[in-house]
């Protein structure tokens, strides 16, 4: 996979996943280093995959800032296509849309999303917002419901929240802070007649969900286009494998992204 050429020994630089302030500089730069890396990754990745549009949609991840004693959102800059993203052209974005490091502009809406939902979800550190295209067709449904009807949908089993508001593009800060008031405390948001949303304390976890989002979709799409009768997993079930699937989908996100974690 294309993301992999990204990925360094697991011998390289291995730090616990959580942002936070007065690290020494040398330990803030190993770690934004890392983050960048994982960032990247998932947006090659999720190019590879066609989940992307064009240009548009946008990963962002929390990470100490290169050069001061401050968290900062790491993002794409606008025009940069998913396949061209490596660690080093993401920019540094502070709160006031101020690029501290890096070339170029975080797209408007990119902003005004992330920065919204980073604002009422101080826990989320990775957010990840594709048009990817089944789910994003589940979200034109007048029920946009994701089903129960596979292992897959299963992993999503109450971390889903639905939003049903779409009034256009989110390129004010108040319909970022709206959305994230409607992701809530769930991991995943399905924005109607728009695409989805995933958020995660880290870049690993928000990847793997989107990825199993589209998987757990495209069933969903497939199964009802026979135009037989589905048939949904009793709740019991979900509810276990649902427990099962998060209990292991840490070490399944190391896995996936080819590296090994210890705490630091
Ligand atoms: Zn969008």
């Amino acid at each position: 996979m294309v993301f992999i050429s990204f990925i360094r020994p697991c011998r390289s630089v291995i730090y616990r996943l959580s942002c936070s302030r007065n690290l020494s500089s040398v330990r803030r730069k190993e770690v934004n280093k890392e983050i960048r890396v994982r960032l990247a990754s998932a947006y090659r990745a999720l190019d590879s995959y066609g989940l992307n549009e064009g240009v548009c949609n946008h990963l962002s991840a929390i990470a100490p800032c290169s050069i001061l004693d401050a968290n900062i959102m790491l993002i794409i800059p606008f025009h940069l296509h998913w396949s061209e993203v490596n660690p080093s052209n993401l920019i540094e974005v502070n709160e006031k849309n101020e690029v501290l490091v890096g070339e170029g502009k975080p797209e408007t809406t990119a902003f005004c999303i992330h920065q919204g939902v980073y604002k009422k979800r101080p826990d989320v550190k990775a957010i990840m917002h594709t048009h990817m295209p089944y789910a994003t067709a589940l979200t034109c449904l007048k029920n946009p419901k994701l089903l129960m009807l596979h292992q897959n949908s299963s992993r999503f089993y109450n971390r889903i929240a639905y939003d049903t508001e779409y009034a256009g593009l989110g390129d004010f800060a108040a319909e970022g802070e709206r959305l994230g008031e409607a992701l809530g405390q769930n991991s995943v948001l399905f924005m109607g007649n728009h695409g989805v949303l995933t958020a995660a304390e880290s870049v690993d976890v928000a990847f793997d969900d989107m990825y199993y989002l589209e998987r757990a979709a495209m069933v969903q799409v497939l199964a009802c286009s026979t135009n037989q009768e589905v048939k949904e997993m009793d709740e019991r079930v979900v509810s276990h494998t649902s427990q099962q699937i998060l209990e292991v989908s840490t070490s399944l996100c190391k896995k996936a992204f080819g590296l090994c974690y210890l705490e630091k």
